[in-house]
């Protein structure tokens, strides 16, 4: 994949191991061992984060000595890592990404021959390009009241571009001919619509790749009812999170699971699977996972030959009949160990049902590092919405906040709760909540609003109710950067 591969006097490739918690240890071993067998020279330099460092009292999770021997390597084979209750705030996995800025997760599954599962015969090959730093996954969560929390979603218009330019790169780059944007722009018009219409905008440069974009929840759908119709899927964080590990159930479960976080300096490589700690210890986990995460690590070091290798001698194992307990049950199941030994003992085997990708390097995207990355030439502001907290009725709210605004060049245009006009009434019956939000727009029409008149429209405010938070209603270049409550005309 890219060329972000560093080397040690001697030629040994470097990567940081971070055997992470629960199965990790077990499983990261079993990925080391594997490639150990293949003679690939790797220096790997271990490192920790996640549940022994939270409790170490590190509340990121990540310490030092693990940033700066990533910084060093710019690749790590990571097992997962878990966030104890009671210690911590954030994900150390998410920290790793965002930190590296890892913005873009690759999750390929495909069928494997030895693994029957109800879609067995369907040919799936797929693969799940999800935008991993943006979206309700930067965790921005504020209480709003003591029973009102809110959580940002944050989607940039670079996040879009670098995504979804990566998953064409990447469909080229494997020889993929079918490229699907899966977003909910249908509700989400200015998020989840900006991955949307980039995507739109961006396709026609691709020519040779058809596009198309999908609503996610019917990508789910169809996802469950014929999977072998995608081949590259762009989504949101979140989105592609869930479906990921739908797709995941599609070819035997998160055991066969494997994926990349791709930047432009680092490459992390994980499986999706989590730390599945009731399995810790046991000897009874699917490695398959790791081994394959392994496997696209091997490829990004541009060691083709091996990561062919290991791939065939897993098929081989599974053609086999060797199975573990996720897919066999209790009865007959081979140990991780086993399981190992058995893919290392495979290697210079070929599969005669399986055909390995022809593999061209991944071209990443170069998209301006420029903080103001769209630039409006014009733009004013229209109004203002200020959310304020109340234990009172919607209609003795509006009447007092029309007479703050009585004699002002703002007019209190609706209020709103949790999304939906419920001043003036509309007829409709709304459970409300104590937080609401008033919607104040300028009497001047094609007036700027200056920002005295707001301050000044806050102080007024907070003589009766508490506020919590203010949004500017935007306009950039003639088009309004917000939308409009259900109910309000
Ligand atoms: P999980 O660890 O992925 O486990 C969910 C279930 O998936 C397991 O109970 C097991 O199913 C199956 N499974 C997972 N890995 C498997 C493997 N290698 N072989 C066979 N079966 C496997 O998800 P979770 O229980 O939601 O999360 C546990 C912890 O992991 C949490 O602390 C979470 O935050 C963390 N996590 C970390 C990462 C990461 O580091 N990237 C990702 C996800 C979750 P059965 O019960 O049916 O046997």
């Amino acid at each position: 994949m890219a060329t972000n591969v560093r080397t040690t006097p001697a030629g040994k490739k470097l990567v940081t191991v971070i055997p992470g918690d629960g199965i990790g240890p077990e499983v990261v071993e079993s990925a080391q061992q594997i490639i150990e067998a293949t003679g690939v020279p790797i220096e790997w330099e271990e490192r920790h984060a996640g549940a022994s460092i939270f409790k170490q009292g590190l509340p990121s999770g990540v310490p030092p000595e693990t940033i700066e021997s990533i910084r060093k390597t710019r690749v790590v084979l990571k097992g997962p890592l878990e966030t104890p209750v009671g210690f911590g705030e954030k994900s150390a996995n998410v920290t790793l990404r965002k930190l590296f800025e890892t913005y873009a997760n690759i999750r390929p599954v495909r069928e494997l021959p030895g693994v029957k599962t109800r879609y067995s015969g369907e040919g799936i090959d797929l693969v799940v390009v999800r935008e991993n730093v943006e979206d309700l996954y930067a965790g921005i969560e504020h209480m709003q009241t003591p029973g009102v929390a809110q959580c940002l979603k944050l989607i940039s218009r670079k996040g879009c571009e670098k995504i979804v330019r990566l998953g064409f790169e990447f469909a080229r780059s494997e020889g993929r001919q079918r490229v699907h944007c899966a977003t909910k722009s249908n509700i989400m018009k200015l998020t989840e619509g900006m991955l949307k219409r980039t995507f739109e905008a961006i396709a026609p440069e691709y020519p040779d790749i058809e596009s198309n974009h999908i609503i996610v929840d019917n990508c789910a759908h169809q996802l469950v009812k014929k999977p072998s119709q995608f081949d590259v899927i762009i989504t949101t964080n979140m989105n592609g999170d869930i479906i990921s590990d739908l797709t995941s159930g599609l070819v035997g479960g998160l055991g066969f699971a494997p994926s990349a976080n791709i930047g432009n300096d680092v490459a992390i490589y994980e499986a999706v699977h989590g730390s599945a700690p009731k399995y810790a210890g046991k000897d009874v986990i699917n490695p398959t996972a790791v081994v394959l995460t392994a496997v696209m690590m091997l490829r990004h070091l541009g060691e083709f030959g091996a990561a062919e290798r290991i791939e065939h001698a897993v098929l081989v194992t599974l053609e086999s009949g060797i199975r573990t307990r996720d897919i066999s049950g209790d009865e007959g199941a081979t140990g991780t160990k086993a399981y190992t030994a058995a893919i290392i003992g495979n290697l210079g085997k070929t599969s005669a049902t399986w055909t390995v990708r022809e593999y061209r390097p991944l071209q990443l995207p170069r998209v301006s590092a420029a903080p103001d990355f769209v630039k409006a030439e014009e733009r004013r502001v229209v109004g203002v919405d200020v959310f304020i907290e109340s234990a009172s009725d919607a209609e003795t709210i509006g009447h007092g906040l029309e007479q703050v605004v009585s004699n002002t060049p703002l007019e209190l245009k609706m209020i709103g709760n949790r999304g939906t006009k419920v001043y003036e009434p509309t007829g409709a019956i709304t459970d409300v909540v104590d937080q609401w939000v008033a919607r104040f727009v300028q009497r001047d029409v094609a007036g700027n609003l200056p920002d005295s008149t707001l301050l000044t429209l806050l102080d007024k405010i907070s003589r009766e109710h508490r506020w919590s938070h203010v949004e500017k209603l935007q306009e950039f270049d003639g088009e309004q950067g917000f939308t409009r409550a259900q109910g309000e005309d």
